[in-house]
């Protein structure tokens, strides 16, 4: 891998490893290398009851904090120590509920949304906007917080059903925290985890006997 495409870390080694396997795979049964099975993707909603959710879910504001480290001085008398101190627990706690969750996704379904207003008064961004429909361009001037990033697409829902207006959403802003599908009373929102499936060689032929890897669903 690193030959062809140049160093990567471990996790582009593993994947360059299966993508070397089909290839073999294909070479050894005749068949055309660049006939790639495409990725299989999955959706699952991540609720578990009322309050509960297959992740942490803690929006947390804190400032960010640099890990503390020994100084200068200590540095140089010493020059074999550990130079980061790392964080208290506490402190460890605190920074882990930042992750963005990146795998679960915020899904609207349109149909079940009543209108109440609660996601878009408890979203901590600001990111979310029930206003008339309009072109992209117009919708960005009229939402709750200025879409800055023109990089990145609104997501903007069907018609609501109560007042045929639009949910509109910031992408950019969203940290996928669940306020808003914690705080909808009919599941209009829902926190789902997605799942990307590349494909192995095992694949490529009929699953072995006893197999339960189902690909692609
Ligand atoms: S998940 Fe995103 S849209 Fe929902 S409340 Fe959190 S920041 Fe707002
Ligand atoms: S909380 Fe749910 S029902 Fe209320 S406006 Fe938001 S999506 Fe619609």
């Amino acid at each position: 891998g690193d030959a062809a495409f140049g160093p990567k870390n471990i996790i582009w080694a593993v994947e360059q490893g299966h993508q070397a396997a089909i290839s073999v795979h294909k070479y050894c049964q005749g068949e055309d290398l660049t006939d790639r099975l495409p990725d299989g993707m999955t959706l699952q909603s991540s609720k578990m009851g009322m309050h509960e959710w297959a992740y942490s879910n803690n929006y947390n504001s804190v400032e960010r904090r640099l890990v503390p480290q020994v100084g200068l001085k200590e540095r140089f008398r010493k020059l074999n120590i550990e130079v980061e101190l790392g964080y208290t627990p506490e402190q460890f706690t605190e920074e882990v509920e930042r992750c963005l969750n990146c795998d679960i996704q915020t899904v609207f379904t349109e149909k079940l949304c009543i209108e109440c207003d609660a996601c878009v008064d408890i979203c901590p961004t600001d990111c979310l906007t029930m206003t008339e429909p309009g072109t992209e361009a117009d919708l960005r001037t009229r939402l709750t917080a200025p879409a800055k990033n023109i990089d990145e697409p609104l997501y903007v829902s069907g018609p609501l059903p109560q007042t045929r207006r639009v949910m509109v959403k910031d992408e950019d802003l969203c940290v996928h925290c669940g306020l808003c599908a914690e705080r909808c009373p009919t599941a209009a929102w829902d926190m789902q985890e997605f799942r990307l499936l590349r494909p192995y060689a095992i694949d490529e032929g009929a699953p072995p006997a006893g197999s339960d890897r189902k690909f692609g669903t």
